[in-house]
């Protein structure tokens, strides 16, 4: 028996698992992550996908990757080689792949076990009447007019079924279990409908389809799964998962539930996000504000900082939802560490130094990340003309303004101390230029009689600068539960402002930034060379966070 490493999570899902390898209960744990390829995954699968593959890791076992394809009005093969690629890039390989579709004809012959036991049933009723007949939490349902057919007469039916007698919606195939069961879920749930349709992976071959309860647990059964782990709402589904393989007399897996996933801003609901595809709301599953694993990338999150979120939150019993604040704390963990610094100007505002040397240009030392040694330094082009960020200069500051202005020194990142002489505006009174003189014996950011400035700014070359496009993302949503506004729906909270363009002035070096590639502009934030828009001739770049890290110092305050 592999025992979990040390450093590995522990939750009452892992405390289980190895209770039943110490007492012989399993040899290897098999797990699976069952997703409908129905969409794009998104951060909530991720959690789903640490644990089930994360467990099948830590104790030495397998995990198999299962499309739950059984509705064919929704899936595409898109979406099939989408999940792959996105388990990929999170880390994960999954051990066997597999198709719930390619378990039918397995279900097929498992059901007509049902039938001749006299445990299913075919039903005319409609849908509208099926439920109308279900009953309440409080009062029993009402038993079908065609509960009591013949094992036979519902073997026939069940058989012209498959082969295409009636039309959609004529005829369902039910089990036959308890109408006035307390569990809704165990009143004579339909187990096929009938869907004239084609299946992206069955064609035609199949017009009756198995509903989620049937299918979920026997294909788990079928490939020999041990724990079963799913959300909190299927705890209710879980006697049925019990009942179809206890009444088959089939290998039964242990369903065990675990919360959702639910994070401030970001709605996990595939069903939502295609409303935002579709209704054009973002630019598709890949919009760098989507919380789609896809969106999430070309942001520039990393797997690293995901995984160490999920890893974070763990695993529990009861529904919450996690501070955006958190995810971003591991974002910038991550980032920090491996991303290089450069110096980009978002908002220019010029500065001209008057006593730099007529067209002299000093190539000035850069540390590209004081968090990794082996990183290095780049040379970056310092002149007579520069580029600062706008807000780093005031003309009357208040007196916790510190930054340039008007007779103060500052210190230019990796450059000189510079002090303001003057000020250049237009006919308007808008402000073109800031006039400075520098220091020489300041070089490098030091002055050798030891007076210091209050200030370091960023800045860029005027005459190198690159011109460039940033997209700065912001949250999605104004509201950080918008799926929950009572008497309203969540479109009504779209931010107007998610992503506001703006065209920067970047240090020349960024010239060779490809998509993908990730960075801290200094002082302002992370950003990512966007893989999709960004061409060396018109770089784009994507604002993934901010450097303010507000969760941290919250925690500090409360002493955590
Ligand atoms: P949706 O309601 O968005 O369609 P789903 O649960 O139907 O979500 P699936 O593709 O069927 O989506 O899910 C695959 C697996 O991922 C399931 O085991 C499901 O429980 C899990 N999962 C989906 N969303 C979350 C979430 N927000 N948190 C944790 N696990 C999730
Ligand atoms: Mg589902």
């Amino acid at each position: 028996m592999i025992e979990a490493a040390d450093t590995s999570p522990t939750d009452f899902i892992r405390e289980r698992i190895r209770a039943d390898l110490q007492s012989g209960k399993i040899k290897q744990v098999v797990t699976r992550f069952p997703p409908e390829p129905n969409g794009y995954l998104h951060i909530g699968h991720a959690k789903a996908i640490c644990l089930s593959f994360g467990v099948a890791n830590e104790f030495g076992g397998r995990c198999n990757l299962r499309m739950d394809d059984t509705n064919p009005a929704a899936e595409d093969q898109e979406y099939v080689e989408a999940i792959q690629a996105d388990l990929r890039w999170l880390g994960f390989s999954w051990d066997g792949m597999y198709y719930a579709a390619d378990y039918f004809p397995q279900l097929y012959t498992w059901a007509t076990q049902l039938v001749e036991k006299g445990l299913a049933y075919v039903d005319d009723q409609t849908a509208e009447a099926i439920s109308a007949s279900r009953g309440t939490l409080t009062a029993p349902g009402k038993n079908s007019p065609f509960r009591d057919r013949t094992p036979e007469e519902n073997l026939r039916l069940f058989f012209e079924m498959r082969d295409g007698k009636f039309g959609d919606g004529q005829k369902v195939l039910r089990a036959k279990i308890d109408m006035a069961h307390a569990n809704i879920n165990l009143r004579d749930p339909v187990m096929y409908r009938i869907r004239h349709m084609h299946h992206q992976r069955t064609g035609a071959k199949w017009c009756i389809y198995p509903m989620y309860d049937w299918a979920h647990g026997e294909s788990d059964s079928i490939e020999g799964i041990t724990h079963s782990l799913c959300t909190l709402e299927f705890e209710h589904h879980r006697p049925l998962y019990d009942w179809f393989c206890d009444s088959l007399g089939i290998y039964k897996p242990q369903q065990i539930e675990f919360a959702r996933l639910n994070v401030e801003y970001l709605l996990t609901s595939k069903r939502k996000l295609l409303q935002l595809v579709e209704g054009g709301h973002v630019q598709g599953w890949d919009d760098p504000r989507m919380p789609t694993l896809r969106g999430m990338r070309r942001r520039g999150y990393t797997k690293e900082a995901l995984r160490a979120f999920c890893k974070h939150i763990g695993i529990a019993r009861f529904n919450s939802t996690h501070e955006h604040e958190l995810l971003d704390f591991h974002l910038r963990e991550h980032l920090n560490k491996t991303s290089q610094r450069r110096m980009a100007v978002l908002d220019p505002l010029k500065v001209v130094i008057e006593n730099w040397p007529q067209g002299e240009v000093e190539l000035v030392e850069a540390i590209n990340n004081p968090e990794d040694a082996t990183s290095g330094s780049r040379q970056v082009p310092f002149a007579g003309e520069l580029w600062i960020e706008r807000d780093d200069f005031m003309e009357n500051p208040p007196k916790d303004f510190f930054r340039m202005a008007p007779g103060r020194e500052v210190r230019l990142r990796y450059g000189y101390f510079v002090k303001c002489t003057g000020i250049d505006k237009d006919a308007d009174g808008n402000i073109t230029a800031v006039r400075c003189t520098y220091d020489p014996l300041t070089k490098g950011g030091n002055a050798p009689d030891g007076r210091k400035v209050k200030a370091t700014i960023h800045w860029v070359s005027a005459a190198h600068a690159l011109d460039a496009e940033v997209r700065l993302l912001s949250h999605l949503f104004t509201v950080k539960d918008p799926a929950e506004q009572e008497g309203h729906d969540f479109l009504e909270f779209l931010n107007p402002k998610s992503l506001v363009v703006v065209r920067g002035k970047l240090e020349p070096s960024l010239q060779d930034a490809r998509g993908g590639d990730r960075y801290q502009f200094e002082r302002i934030g992370y950003f990512t060379c966007d893989s999709k828009d960004s061409k060396p001739s018109e770089l784009v770049f994507l604002r993934t966070v901010t450097l303010k890290d507000a969760w941290q110092k919250a925690q500090k305050k409360q002493g955590k």
